[in-house]
């Protein structure tokens, strides 16, 4: 409190020497520092010089009385903030009240009373400092707070930059590995079905198998870094559940019978519906099943859906359940880590990366389901899927689900063999494509966007494929425009051809005016069922 007095500088003002000096004397007996003022005009000269912690300020004054003082003081905004007590006679209700509007924070009556005073005086000197002191406190935060959303905004931006140049690093990446990626699974496919020699197509077989898993990392990778820059959007539909996961199962029929395992898909819940990403929810199943086959060398892998009741939602289970080599206890937990194994370092037994599980979990938490898995070493492990269900539902059409048989023939009822144009600027996969679909059309093959639209001033095609990325010239949305052009063009299928293929990147080229839509690498498989159904769909 010492310490305040030495610091407070307090202005008397008043017209009568007697009560200044009296005032004067008790607050310097205090240890406050006092100025004093004989009239408003020389006050306000004085508080110009220098701006005093508190006013002490006489009403009744000749000339500019304490109200006129008051009211330049708090016009200032230099000197608004000076807490000023009025000095009045005792009866003077109305001055009292006309001093707080004024903005007065307290008064005094005269004649003076010493203890009061010096209370209110104190009361004031400390609240004014205190406020001083919060306000500067204020003023330091403020700064801090200002100083870190800059720093914040900085580093937003910064992440948002790193998170543009990532998205162009993966679009990059994606389309310059699946390009070659097509010509290595193409040819392998081509050579391991046409060649006599047993040791060449196992060769190409293996060319085939690495080029394949070279593929579903490649799309791992990809999948784990959308998740992780939030590209990766839901798409959720109301799908019969037990149906689906019936579908992916018989997908892995030839896999569990190379490996001599059973596969058994127990369905105890019946039709089930819920709101599923469907691509999302095939990469959870699939993911599991697949590990259930990798890494049991014999036995059983059951798969069972059923249904229960918990926290007042009612979920569907699905348990993969095999008799593989099991998980050690102290590694369930890291399994589900990006990049993690049970078993890891270079001698290790299996293939893979460490990623299936990461964007198993992801995916399936993203879609408010739950996951988790029960392990003996030795004995086999069980995986637990659970998803959130609705109760009602329409079936949604299974036709594009239905596993396609992959013979390669085409089962039109066309008379003529269609005919195709196919515009790439890859020489290998001009030439893959070209034996894949050697069977069941005419193909004419132009590597540019150009000679494409100069094909079609001198031939009718029924199907054009058309790669969007074509190196020197027009592009293949270009040339897809100028060929809607022509006549007889408008409405012809143009299958987008493309290297493309992370997310979005399909809604958006078919936005584009594309009918289809064929991702690279494709097998001859999906290339042929594409061409089937065109031919089926479109060309009736
Ligand atoms: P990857 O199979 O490519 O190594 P995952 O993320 O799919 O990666 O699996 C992580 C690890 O979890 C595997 O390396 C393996 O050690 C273990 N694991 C996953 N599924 C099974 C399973 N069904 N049986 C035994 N171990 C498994």
């Amino acid at each position: 409190m010492n310490d305040l007095k030495n610091k407070a500088d307090i202005l008397i003002v008043d017209d009568h020497p007697a009560n200044l000096q009296l005032l004067a004397n008790l607050l310097r007996d205090e240890d406050y520092k006092v100025r004093i003022s004989t009239n408003g005009k020389l006050a306000l000269k004085a508080i110009d010089n220098s701006h005093p912690h508190l006013i002490l300020l006489d009403i009744n004054m000749p000339e500019m009385d304490g109200f006129e003082v008051c009211k330049v003081l708090k016009k200032n905004e230099t000197t608004r903030e000076i807490p000023i007590i009025f000095m009045t006679a005792q009866a003077d209700v109305k001055d009292k009240v006309k001093g707080f509007e004024l903005g007065a924070l307290d008064y005094i009556t005269k004649p003076i009373q010493i203890e009061e005073v010096l209370a209110r005086v104190r009361t004031h000197i400390t609240l004014f400092f205190l406020q001083r002191e919060m306000k500067n406190i204020n003023q330091i935060l403020e700064g801090k707070v200002r100083q870190r959303t800059e720093e914040l905004e900085i580093a937003l931006d910064k992440a948002e930059e790193s998170s543009k140049i990532k998205s162009h690093f993966l679009a990059l990446m994606s389309h310059e590995l699946r390009t070659p990626l097509a010509g290595i699974i193409g040819l392998s496919e081509i050579i391991k079905e046409e060649e006599k020699n047993p040791e060449l197509k196992e060769f190409s077989d293996s060319i085939y198998n690495a080029g394949t898993r070279l593929k579903d990392t490649l799309n791992a990778i990809l999948d784990l870094s959308r998740l992780a820059t939030d590209k990766k959007q839901l798409d959720f539909i109301k799908v019969d559940i037990t149906e689906r996961v019936g579908l992916i199962v018989k997908s892995f029929k030839d896999e569990a019978k190379f490996k001599n395992l059973n596969l058994n898909f127990i369905n105890k819940s019946g039709i089930l519906f819920g709101d599923i990403d469907k691509t999302m929810f095939d990469i959870v199943i699939n993911n599991i099943i697949s590990n259930a086959i990798k890494y049991s060398k014999e036995g059983n892998i059951q798969i069972r859906t059923s249904s229960d009741i918990e926290d007042g939602y009612k979920w569907i289970t699905i348990e993969v359940e095999d008799t593989g080599i099991g998980i050690p206890e102290d590694k369930l937990e890291i399994i589900f880590d990006e990049y993690r194994q049970a078993d890891e370092g270079m001698k290790r037994n299996f293939e893979g990366v460490g990623l299936g599980l990461t964007i198993a979990k992801q995916y399936t938490e993203i879609q408010n389901g739950k996951i988790s898995v029960v392990s003996q070493l030795g004995k086999g492990s069980t995986f637990t899927l659970k998803f959130p269900l609705n109760s009602s539902g329409k079936t949604v059409s299974l036709t594009e689900e239905k596993q396609f048989e992959n013979t390669g023939k085409l089962n039109t009822k066309k008379k003529h063999m269609p005919n195709v144009l196919l515009v790439e600027n890859d020489d290998i996969i001009l030439n893959v494509t070209d034996i894949f679909l050697k069977n069941i059309c005419n193909l004419k093959k132009v590597k540019c966007g150009e000679d494409a639209v100069k094909s079609v001033e001198h031939k009718k095609f029924d199907i054009i494929l058309m790669d969007i990325s074509l190196g020197l010239g027009i592009d293949g949305i270009a040339a897809k425009n100028e060929i809607r052009k022509k006549s007889g063009y408008q409405n012809i299928p143009i299958v987008a051809f493309t290297a493309q293929a992370l997310e979005g990147d399909k809604e958006r080229i078919l936005k584009e005016g594309f009918t289809h839509y064929l991702p690279k690498p494709f097998s001859k498989g999906e290339i042929t069922k594409l061409m089937e159904d065109i031919f089926n769909d479109t060309l009736k």
